[in-house]
């Protein structure tokens, strides 16, 4: 039978010093615990606290955030998804994704589309790397649908579109906002490193 250990292995006043900003680690209560079975749970013991704050990991250390500033990020991050789905729902870049299949699929051989992605920034691994994992233009198209990609297809095919340009890079700027880490409030409180 296996059990669960839990420590305590960060504990401080809260910052309206009502309640406590606690980090517990838990693990399988046994010899052999392999790192990636440990967990740690942050909790906030402060109603008061608890509305504001939020402790997050970031780069195995835990700091303090305002609740309203990762909501907000969230908002943003939601709008960010949105606004992609819509733009590649669309009736012209559908075209153009299309105009695009059909352009690989007229090149010959293997060689010639593998050029020509690498031309365009479309493809950057090893020619080796391209032979063995081409399967088809739609299967690439699948797993290559990202903005950045969608521009580089956009200029390769010589479309001119700015009002869809524009698009992209309204959302590139958007992305540009939320890929900067949330500020700690002060210096993190626990690094994981540490145990
Ligand atoms: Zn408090």
């Amino acid at each position: 039978m296996s059990t669960t250990d839990r420590i305590i292995v960060f504990e401080d006043e809260c910052k309206c010093g009502e309640g406590k900003f606690i980090i517990e680690r838990s693990e399988p209560d046994h010899a052999w615990v392999r790192p990636s079975q440990r967990k740690w749970n942050p909790k906030i013991s402060c109603s008061n606290c608890n509305k504001k704050y939020q402790i997050i990991e970031r780069n195995n250390r835990f700091g303090i955030v305002l609740k309203e500033e990762l909501k907000e990020r969230q908002g943003i991050k939601d709008e960010i998804k949105n606004n992609t789905d819509k733009l590649f729902d669309r009736e012209d870049v559908k075209n153009i994704i299309n105009k695009f299949i059909c352009k690989l699929s007229n090149f010959k051989n293997k060689i010639d589309i593998y050029r020509y992605l690498q031309k365009h920034h479309l493809y950057t691994n090893s020619k080796s790397t391209f032979y063995k994992t081409w399967e088809s233009p739609k299967k690439w198209i699948e797993h290559n649908v990202f903005l950045l990609t969608l521009k580089k297809i956009i200029k390769a095919l010589n479309i001119s579109n700015d009002e869809l340009i524009q698009e992209i890079e309204d959302i590139e700027k958007m992305k540009a906002t939320t890929s900067k880490s949330l500020c700690f409030i002060g210096e993190p409180i626990y690094n994981k490193n540490t145990y």
